[in-house]
């Protein structure tokens, strides 16, 4: 699905795809299209891409869905990761710096197959800079309230503004909270997983942590609390800290989650982080209250024939692993490619869709479970005893 000079015009039976959510899935999905001249429109919330500019970094796993969507992605990538236990000591330490230049996983980064940090703001910018003009303007200020699909017809999409949009089928791309999901696909809501993630972005001092943009760092007391430093940009570093606590209800403005995170791991690594938290413009804290689901087997049956789900508002999962990005790539991806491949034939009924979506769905499904339910258990792994185990090996592994 690469970007095409001349991308064949649509067959007058291809469909009108209503994208709901102009986060990565949402746009992974649009910019396929688009790369097919396939018709589609995009909503969001939001009332601009620069609503929410600070967000997060994001740890991209090789960047395959990236590369298969064109993007040429600026890549940060890190050679060592380094845990502390909350004295600052040495614990684990690994990456490409100590495996050697020789060793099979070096030659397959030296090759691009590494993993690599971006911010997500970039990357959504990223996303939509890539959109050919071609492909419409992203109508921002479109919060979905409703979905009407009466029959197994066209579906209608309403927004909080009393404006409408109708299309072949609509994909819910609108993340973790998805108002379509809990409207259009009853099942039990989201569940907790008791920790709650702060994060800060901040330029790094010199010393004494080694955040040099090459190496990622993790301390961990083992009693419940991790904080996480890995580049935001190349200026900037990313904190992130977790704490497994329940989730936390108190005031979460920037300065309640500085104080609260001053409170808990203030004092590691001899203060360290202390002062990377006084480093911290307020502007620049944000705070999530994780949660996952388990998985259906599909959106099928009590759904809509013509409704799917992608991203997170399909497979939330714990940040802990550093999946759910790539994943909701890969989902945009591989919708539109299902999409494309039946455009040559008369356009799909009701049924045609509830078919295309149940396999589309299956495999998409199929495919993260596992990664859901490891990441789960990540979060028990990551903030007990166990992240401080004294091997030179991933945490993930252990
Ligand atoms: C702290 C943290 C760290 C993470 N780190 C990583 C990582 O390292 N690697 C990784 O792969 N993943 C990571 N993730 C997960 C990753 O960010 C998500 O899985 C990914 O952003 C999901 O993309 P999405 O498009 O499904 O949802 P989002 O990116 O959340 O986009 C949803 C969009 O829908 C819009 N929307 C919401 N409601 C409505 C509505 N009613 N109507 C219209 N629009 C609406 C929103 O404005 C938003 O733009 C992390 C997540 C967190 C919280």
């Amino acid at each position: 699905m690469l970007p095409s000079s001349s991308p064949p015009p649509p067959p007058p039976s291809a469909p009108r795809t209503l994208i709901i959510g102009a986060g990565l899935a949402g746009l992974s999905l649009s910019l396929a299209l688009s790369h097919r001249g396939l018709p589609h429109a995009l909503f969001d919330a939001d009332p601009s891409p620069e609503h929410r500019r600070q967000g997060y970094s994001l740890t991209l796993q090789h960047g395959r869905a990236a590369a298969q969507l064109g993007l040429e992605l600026p890549r940060i990538a890190s050679t060592r990761h380094l845990v502390l236990d909350a004295q600052g000591g040495e614990v684990a330490s690994w990456g490409r710096e100590l495996w050697g230049a020789g060793g099979r996983r070096s030659r397959k980064a030296a090759r691009g197959h590494h993993n690599f940090h971006i911010s997500r703001s970039l990357l959504r910018d990223e996303l939509l800079g890539a959109r050919p003009e071609g492909a419409g303007p992203v109508s921002w200020g479109k919060r979905l309230a409703g979905v009407s699909a009466p029959g197994p017809g066209p579906v209608t999409a309403t927004f909080e503004d009393g404006s409408s949009a109708t299309g072949d089928v609509l994909v819910a791309a609108d993340g973790v909270h998805s108002f379509a999901r809990g409207s259009l696909f009853p099942s039990p809501p989201p569940r907790p997983s008791n920790v709650t993630v702060s994060l800060g972005i901040f330029a790094p001092p010199p010393a004494p942590l080694p955040l040099d943009f090459a190496t990622v760092v993790q301390i961990a007391d083992g009693e419940g609390g991790r904080l996480y430093l890995q580049p935001f940009d190349r200026e900037r570093y990313m904190w992130q800290f977790s704490h497994l606590d329940g989730p936390w209800s108190g005031r979460r403005e920037p300065a309640d989650i500085l104080s609260r995170t001053r409170r808990l791991a203030g004092r590691w690594a001899s203060g360290a982080v202390g002062e990377l938290l006084s480093l911290t413009p307020p502007e620049l804290v944000s705070s999530y209250s994780i949660v996952d689901r388990d998985l259906p087997r599909n959106f099928r049956g009590g759904g809509h024939p013509r409704v799917t789900f992608v991203g997170d508002a399909a497979h939330p999962m714990t940040p802990f692993k550093g999946w759910g990005g790539n994943a909701a790539l890969r989902d945009g991806l591989e919708l539109a490619r299902r999409i494309y491949s039946r455009c040559g034939a008369a356009p799909l009924d009701g049924g045609g869709w509830e078919e295309l979506l149940k396999d589309f769905e299956e495999d998409m499904l199929g495919k993260v479970r596992g990664k859901v339910e490891r990441s789960r258990e990540a979060v028990g792994k990551l903030h007990g005893r166990e992240v401080l185990t004294r091997s030179n090996q991933t945490r993930g592994s252990l």
